[in-house]
């Protein structure tokens, strides 16, 4: 880069904008602006890098602003596409803020709702649309846009947007927006190959720009690990650690699936307090953003989440994240705890894990080359038994990492015939269907 960028100022945009940046209460720009925005400017297509909670939508919005700089035709010139409706609400809250001295016109398309009052606006002119991929697409099959005119577009969250399956209404929709001339865009919070391959077909020559490496989580963020037998003595630690409600004011709770997801909310509701709220996958859309809003505006101060749900949402000042389940990809794991910490607060994430999830957490600990260290469970809490069930299921995948390990591992089932290992294996192992099913696996896999 020619030249070093310290300020909003040193960036090349203009007084609206640069004005509209100090309201919001932006002092400088973040690592991903600095270095994103003046290749943005060059004329570059884009890969942009950058850990949850960086500042990515003003990276690409500031310098799209800043080219369409004012209304212009009825047409929009500018394309974002971002996954899911929440995303692209809180994008056009972040762009009509920025826009705020301009008159460039900004109209958000997304599903769940019925698509008259969009297309209505789309007709009344516009200069940026931001969209979910479906969305956009079923609207221009209306024939109620025109596409013609875009020279800028940006695919935002584009993990997310191949994580749930966009790619095949990606290379729709790349068909049919011209390519010449057009300007391309690609923000993410983690570079997997699915990425990488988006970004090969919809990029033409692009620099990349990554901020930290993919797996380092944000440092502010203070991490730390409970080792918990069961779910239901997870389920009273919360209970135990949501007594301090001064420490843990605005807390989000993970979960791996929505079942447990759904047996987290119930049991806060029921036994802690109703100021909880609960996002995932099968609620429909009015819900999920209300559930949003109640915590965002500290109406409550739990919000129950999966990753499907939650990534990429900016919420901020969350007091802690807390890892019910451990997640069994790293980079959710990355993305949970970028919930708190977040644009310059601190925050703690504090996981739970039973024995099997030590496995997955001691994975995650190599990624993120860091130690965190374990808590010790508060005195008077209660310790549960661990049911017979559960205690299959932990076994199962301990087999699992064993064998990962050493391929000649045979699994607990087999323990006992080799040497006596330890009870629980022994227990697990008495004439359960599900140990049948086990050593099948085992010898299909020598
Ligand atoms: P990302 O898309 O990388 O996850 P966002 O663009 O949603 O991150 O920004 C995260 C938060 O940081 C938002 O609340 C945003 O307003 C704030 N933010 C962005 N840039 C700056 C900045 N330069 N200074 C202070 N706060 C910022
Ligand atoms: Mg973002």
């Amino acid at each position: 880069m020619a030249q070093e960028i310290h300020s909003f100022e040193d960036l090349k945009l203009n007084r609206q904008l640069l004005s509209a940046i100090e309201d919001l209460g932006f002092d400088t720009p973040s690592p991903i602006q600095k270095q994103a925005i003046p290749l943005i400017q060059a004329g570059h297509d884009l890969i942009g890098i950058a850990q949850t909670g960086t500042g990515k939508t003003a990276a690409f919005t500031l310098p799209t602003l800043m080219k369409l700089k004012y209304a212009q035709g009825e047409n929009p010139r500018g394309i974002i596409l971002s996954p899911t409706k929440e995303l692209v609400l809180q994008i056009k809250e972040h762009i009509i803020q920025m826009a705020a001295n301009t008159d460039l016109r900004c109209v958000a398309l997304y599903g769940g709702v019925g698509p008259k009052t969009q297309i209505e606006e789309i007709k009344k002119g516009v200069d940026i649309l931001v969209c979910t991929p479906g969305r956009l697409m079923e609207i221009y099959a209306k024939g109620a846009l025109v596409l013609k005119d875009v020279n800028t577009m940006i695919l935002d969250e584009a993990d997310r947007l191949m994580d749930m399956g966009f790619m095949p209404q990606l290379r729709n929709l790349l068909e049919i927006i011209p390519h010449k001339n057009r300007q391309n865009l690609l923000f993410s919070a983690t570079f997997p190959e699915k990425v990488e391959e988006l970004a090969g077909e919809f990029l033409d020559f692009p620099v990349r720009v990554e901020v930290t490496p993919e797996s380092t989580p944000v440092e502010t963020v203070n991490q730390k690990v409970y080792h918990v037998p069961n779910f239901r003595t997870k389920i009273n630690l919360l209970e135990k650690l949501f007594e301090d409600e001064e420490t843990f004011h605005r807390v989000m709770i993970f979960a791996n699936t929505k079942e447990v997801a759904n047996n987290i909310f119930s049991f806060i509701e029921r036994k802690v307090t109703k100021d909880v709220r609960i996002i995932h996958s099968n609620k429909g859309q009015n819900a999920r953003i209300n559930a949003m809003k109640d915590f965002e505006g500290g109406d409550v101060r739990f919000l129950v989440a999966t990753d499907v749900s939650a990534r990429g949402i900016d919420i901020k000042e969350v007091s802690h994240v807390i890892n019910f389940e451990t997640p069994p990809k790293y980079e959710d794991y990355v993305h949970r705890i970028g919930r708190t910490g977040r644009a310059y607060h601190v925050g703690e994430a504090i996981s739970f894990i039973n024995k099997a999830e030590e496995y997955h957490f001691k994975e995650i600990q190599k990624v993120i080359k860091m130690n965190i260290p374990v808590s010790k469970l508060p005195e008077d809490l209660t310790v549960e038994p661990t049911p017979r069930q559960e205690n299959i299921d932990m076994e199962r995948v301990i087999d699992k990492f064993k064998r990962r390990a050493d391929p000649n591992f045979k699994g607990a089932f087999h323990e006992k015939k080799r040497k006596p290992q330890n009870n629980t294996s022994q227990k697990s192992r008495k004439g359960s269907s599900s140990s049948r099913g086990r050593n099948k696996s085992t010898r299909r896999r020598r």
